[in-house]
């Protein structure tokens, strides 16, 4: 099995399309989804019936929760607001209970997926340190586990310690944990433009990241079009 696994897409429809045709061509056979299908881009109802249409294990991001809820939103800086009140009026009532019922952490074959961490999943922290990724290590009953949230892809393992490891060709052995984060389809933060994605081949044991180009021009155009704010737009071309 190759398992295609991609997160934070963020309604970028040309990102998602992008990551999606390369899968395809690598051979993947399954697809799985770390959440936050919506928020910030222009394409939220569109990049939801793709996922749907997939009919693959999802998780729940903290965006998905909030465009999936009413009334008050808190804990989130004024771009994601804005784009988070424009999402919630592009969807149906339909489309936000799909996203409300949308599971915190789920094991998929023998690998554990969820968004944000496995110590606190509720509370959307960020695993940014050796230190954070050892809290959720400590949670983590497979040898592997998936993440996204930080929109950076990274890899740590724990051995002996716990360390941060390239994530180009990552060999999974069973004496160690693996906490991949497989970094943003649709709103890259580790300065590479370009969407991220994880392939997991469980004849190999191997996770390789790819990184795909896409029409970013065209997504920032459906930003400025739908009236979102032009930040969104400049910042995927950098990456930050
Ligand atoms: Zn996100």
């Amino acid at each position: 099995m190759r398992f295609a696994i991609f997160g934070d897409i963020h309604a970028n429809l040309h990102a998602l399309q992008a990551v999606l045709a390369d899968a395809q061509e690598q051979s993947c056979t399954h697809h799985v989804c770390m959440g936050d299908i919506v928020g910030y881009n222009a394409y939220p109802k569109e990049c939801l019936n793709i996922i749907r249409d997939l009919d693959c294990p999802v998780v729940k991001g903290n965006h998905d929760e909030l465009a999936s809820l009413e009334g008050q939103i808190d804990g989130l800086n004024p771009l994601a607001e804005l784009s988070l009140k424009w999402t919630r009026a592009q969807l149906s009532e339909e489309d936000r209970e799909w996203l409300r019922g949308l599971r915190m952490q789920r094991q998929v074959r023998d690998f554990t997926i969820v968004h944000a961490t496995l110590d606190t999943p509720h509370k959307w922290a960020y695993v940014m340190t050796q230190l954070d990724a050892a809290a959720s290590f400590s949670y983590q009953h497979t040898n592997l586990c998936f993440i996204g949230h930080t929109h950076s892809a990274k890899a740590y393992v724990r051995d002996e310690g716990v360390l941060s490891v390239p994530l180009d060709i990552l060999p999974i052995l069973q004496k160690n944990k693996y906490l991949i984060n497989v970094g943003s389809v649709g709103q890259s933060r580790d300065g590479d433009s370009r969407s991220a994605y994880c392939i997991f081949d469980t004849d190999s044991n191997e996770v390789t990241l790819r990184r795909i180009a896409y029409d970013i021009s065209a997504a920032q155009a459906a930003i400025i079009e739908a009236g979102l704010p032009s930040k969104l737009a400049t910042r995927l071309v950098t990456g930050r």
